[in-house]
């Protein structure tokens, strides 16, 4: 199937068919070239590359190897040491304008002839060989193959390069260059000559786009920040006197080389390159620029295009008592969350998370100030560091006003740095227990003590009101049983089989819905029962009950309820009285609970 895309930069093709222009002659041997060839590349940052045209018939590189060899010159001495020898200001000049800075002789950007000999002679190594190699290396780095020098354009350039030698011998007199000009000049010229195809251009662009990483082979050229320095001095400086114009009118870091070729890059997206070697004013392929207006506009590649703007991060926002209720407990600590949960919030993020939307999202926990915080972040993509730093920048700030953060984070996009120290924030895999961590906080923090399995069992609404002699009768009947996770108390459809009360562990109540799928209903904890809601569905359950810990419940039996029944009569009384409020005040909660979220 022939993909769209190809389909697509075929019809551009055909409409920039501009034959304006003529090749350049300076160099003799470049007057050689057939003016008419044309091809266009375009690769993404994942590595695949779309070609049109003749992408693999070769060129020199020209001025297109002058980004790379700044960047060579970057690594190898570092910001400080470049800008020493030479500036990042645009020129609004010729490529080969004679110009330097009047009082320190610098030359303004390294994308002109005089900036780009001055880098090339920063490069390290021995001797000019070897310092050639270094590059030939470089370059061949970035494309994913090996490079060779054009020897016939390298000759012919070098003999009649009496403007460039002239700029070498005027940076050597300023003291710009060092050793001896002919030399940097020799290493400029074989850097010019490198024979590169259309292809190539595409994924040394793709490079730049891709933070510094050959797409292809993955091997990381570049550091980021050297990425970033490089692009910059292409946009303002890469297309000498008409950066303005290029800028306005296509809106991507470019370079050209007065052999025909163009490389533009969007970055984290695609590296383009085209060849044409008919040339307008400025030494810049006619052809080329107007596919590349073009494909700007038509692809919405211009930089300063913002196609969607950050929308608000937070997805959605709610106080802890809204997912209260889908539990149980008991009634002390129900109190006591009914008075509290509603300062603890839950916050879910989404999208790619850069400053504004960390912003958005401080803004929403600062203006609600609450105590307890759950950071939903399974849904956010990805973190740019400036996200990172004021989501941790919040959790101090919470912490300042003593309350504290839990993070909903499976994946670990927002990484703790103090993972595994007593500093640590709380991380979970899943919104419900960050819930129960939450909710074991406000009670800590409000003051209930977590209740003993003696107190639990004696609170619990079955038990609390039998008289002493009653609930030594119905004691005598209950048997301790445990279960391991994961594993089925009760299944949806089975008959009554009596109330179990939870004094360790945690039970869930699922339901299928119509696909078939699972839904819970409710989490239940120690000193709460499940069971006895069977009584009303003409004793068939009517959810599976699971455990979802280690769990151990004490089970007063379908058979031991009969038996109480029929020899203990006063005390059935006492028990199902008991019985019947707990329902009531379980049909009331859900009545509310109904009334505020229905
Ligand atoms: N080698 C060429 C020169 O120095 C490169 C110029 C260019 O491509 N713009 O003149």
């Amino acid at each position: 199937m022939r993909s769209p895309v190809q389909q697509y930069l075929e019809s551009i093709v055909e409409q920039c068919s501009g034959t304006e222009g003529e090749v350049a002659s300076y160099i003799p041997e470049l007057a050689q070239t057939d003016p008419d060839r044309f091809a266009l590349a375009l690769a993404t940052v994942d590595g695949h590359v779309y070609t049109l045209g003749e992408a693999e018939t070769c060129f020199s590189i020209q001025s297109i190897s002058k980004p790379f060899t700044y960047a060579l010159a970057l690594a190898d001495r570092g910001f400080q040491g470049v800008a020493e020898k030479v500036d990042v200001e645009p020129s609004g000049e010729a490529f080969n304008e004679i110009s330097l800075a009047s009082d320190t002789g610098r030359p303004p950007n390294p994308m002109i002839n005089a900036g780009a000999i001055t880098a090339a002679s920063l490069i390290a190594g021995e001797n000019t060989e070897s310092r050639f190699a270094r590059v030939l290396d470089w370059l061949s780095g970035f494309a994913g193959r090996d490079l060779e020098v054009d020897e016939k354009v390298y000759t012919s350039e070098l003999t009649t390069a009496h403007r460039n030698r002239a700029i070498a011998h005027m940076l050597r007199e300023f003291n710009i260059l060092h050793g001896d000009p002919e030399e940097q000049l020799d290493l400029y010229v074989r850097q010019c000559a490198v024979s590169v195809n259309t292809r190539d251009l595409a994924v040394m662009a793709a490079t730049l786009a891709n933070g510094g990483v050959q797409p292809v082979t993955q091997r990381r050229m570049l550091e980021p920040a050297y990425v970033e320095r490089v692009l910059s001095v292409m946009a303002t400086c890469g297309m000498y006197d008409a950066a303005g114009d290029w800028i306005s009118a296509v809106g991507m870091p470019a370079k050209s080389g007065v052999s025909g070729g163009i490389i533009a890059v969007l970055p984290g997206q695609v590296g383009l390159a085209v060849f044409s070697p008919r040339l307008d004013a400025h030494g810049t392929s006619a052809r080329g620029v107007q596919v590349c207006e073009r494909m700007s506009n038509d692809m919405d590649m211009h930089l300063m295009h913002v196609g969607r703007m950050s929308t608000t991060a937070v997805r959605s926002r709610y106080p802890l008592s809204q997912v209260s209720p889908r539990r149980s407990r008991p009634e002390a600590d129900q109190a006591v969350l009914d008075a509290h949960a509603e300062r603890s919030m839950v916050y879910e993020l989404h999208g790619d998370l850069l400053f504004a939307g960390a912003e958005n999202a401080v803004r929403a926990v600062v203006d609600d100030t609450p105590e307890l915080v759950i950071l939903d972040v399974r849904k956010v993509d990805d973190i740019a560091d400036v996200a990172q730093d004021t989501l941790r920048g919040l959790r101090a700030a919470l912490r300042e006003a003593d309350a504290e953060m839990a993070v909903v984070d499976p994946q670990r996009v927002l990484p703790d740095p103090d993972a595994g120290t007593d500093q640590a924030s709380p991380y979970f895999d899943d919104l419900d227990s960050a819930v129960r961590w939450a909710e074991a906080e406000v009670l800590r923090r409000h003051g209930r003590q977590p209740t003993d399995e003696q107190t639990l069992v004696n609170e619990h609404p079955l038990l609390r009101d039998l008289s002493s002699s009653a609930r030594r009768v119905v004691d005598s009947y209950m048997e301790e049983v445990h279960f391991s996770a994961d594993e089925v108390v009760l299944e949806v459809g089975e008959q009554f089989s009596g109330v179990h009360l939870i004094v360790e562990g945690a039970v869930i109540a699922t339901v299928q819905d119509r696909s078939g799928g699972t839904v819970r209903l409710v989490t239940m904890n120690p000193g709460t029962s499940f069971g006895e809601l069977a009584l009303g569905t003409d004793g068939v359950q009517d959810t599976t009950v699971r455990a979802i810990s280690d769990l151990a419940v004490l089970r007063l039996s379908a058979e031991a309820i009969e038996e109480i029944t029929a020899e203990h009569p006063l005390v059935a009384l006492q028990m199902w009285r008991a019985m019947a409020r707990d329902a009531y005040r379980v049909a009331e909660r859900a009545l509310r609970a109904g009334a505020t979220f229905g």
